[in-house]
């Protein structure tokens, strides 16, 4: 792959394929660099996804720069930038101060080593000799071990820096997996918790992949306005969350997409949850706090596929998403659980076809 816009189908390594493409393409493997490629890899953003391409081979960093700025927020990857430099130049100050308590360890080892060996060479060693080497030997001793508490203190200092540092790299790496309206974990962390389902890497005893989907978001959109559209979707997503497991992960995966990795021993336990949702949803109430307007019944359609009907975690997506098509093709605010011969007629993401 060399541009961002291979299909998702051979995705099983985004991280790999998208660190390709930025090499292939000469371009600073940064992390703006990197999350221009991701947002466009993923497709999450159809113009930028546009752009980068047109972009050829070979982009410059203006000419990124420039996709940066119309397309990503300035918040939290300039700031990781930032911290990832700060924490560089405390590791560099660390190593000067070790280097240098290294060189004076040394300095004090050659000065034992060689007031030793003068002492020995001598056959009759006067006082006076003794004396001077003593007081010498006293004096670099406790000039070392000033200089040993005085790199201790420093050594903490830098200490405190970095762990600071660190702190604030982890609240970033939060901001950054968090989807901003729903406050649900966002499609690059879903992306990371269902590849380490599969690579092993992750804890979290998965069994199966719940995708659900507004059903006419964009009627409601259309009718509402997109303002209270985003409060719809922030509403959908706090019944998500509180009618599963706090442990089980959810995140919005896409305009009004949602994805549950769901812990069930069986089809029928997953269904269970599913439809838990499903119902809490269609008989939630939506009303404008103020104004006191019904906004009508909002429902969601649900797909979900078994871990074990899966090879990767490509495959257990596809499989999710095939089983939501048919939710939306069979009439909408319902839940389908996967099988193969579902695959037959599935035809990606298109469902306006089936609208009346
Ligand atoms: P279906 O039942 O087939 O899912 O129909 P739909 O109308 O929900 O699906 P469609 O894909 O036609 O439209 C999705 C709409 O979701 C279109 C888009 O404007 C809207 N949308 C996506 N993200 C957001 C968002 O963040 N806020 C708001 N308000 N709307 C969004
Ligand atoms: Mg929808
Ligand atoms: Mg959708």
């Amino acid at each position: 792959m060399t541009t961002p816009t291979a299909p998702k189908a051979q995705s099983n390594d985004v991280v790999g394929q998208i660190v390709y493409a930025l090499r292939t393409m000469g371009v600073a493997p940064i992390p703006r660099n990197y999350q221009l490629f991701y947002e466009a890899y993923i497709g999450s953003n159809g113009v930028l996804t546009q752009q980068l391409a047109a972009l050829g081979t070979h982009a410059s960093q203006e000419e990124l720069d420039a996709l940066a700025a119309q397309h990503l927020g300035t918040g939290h990857v300039e700031v990781i930038e930032k911290a990832h430099d700060k924490l560089l130049v405390e590791l560099d100050n660390l190593l000067r101060v070790l280097r240098q308590e290294q060189r004076s360890m040394e300095g004090y080892a050659k000065l034992l080593g060689e007031t030793a060996s003068h002492v020995n060479s001598k056959a009759n060693v006067s006082n006076d000799i003794i004396s001077n080497a003593i007081s010498l030997l006293a004096s670099a001793t406790s000039d070392t071990k000033a200089h040993g508490e005085k790199t201790v203190e420093t050594v903490a200092e830098h200490s405190n820096e970095m762990d600071q540092v660190r702190r604030e790299l982890d609240e970033y790496k939060r901001i950054a997996n968090t989807d901003s309206l729903t406050r649900l974990s966002n499609r690059r962390a879903f992306d990371e918790k269902l590849a380490a389902i599969f690579d092993g890497t992750g804890n979290l005893p998965v069994t199966a992949l719940v995708l659900a989907d507004i059903d006419n978001f964009k009627k409601i959109n259309d009718t509402y306005g997109h303002p209270v559209g985003d409060k719809i979707l922030a509403t959908v997503a706090s019944v998500i969350r509180s009618n599963v497991r706090k442990d089980l992960f959810v995140a919005r995966t896409g305009g009004e997409e949602f994805a549950v990795l769901v812990e069930g021993n069986t089809a029928d336990e997953v269904r269970v949850i599913c439809e838990r949702i499903r119902g809490a949803l269609e008989t939630r109430q939506f009303r404008n706090s103020r104004s006191g307007v019904q906004y009508g019944p909002v429902t969601i359609s649900l797909g979900y596929s078994m871990g074990s009907q899966a090879d990767d975690a490509g495959g257990l997506y596809a499989n999710a998403d095939v089983a939501l098509y048919h939710a939306k093709h069979s009439g909408r605010n319902r839940t389908i659980f996967f099988n193969e011969v579902m695959r037959k007629d599935y035809v990606g993401k298109n469902w306006l076809i089936y609208k009346a």
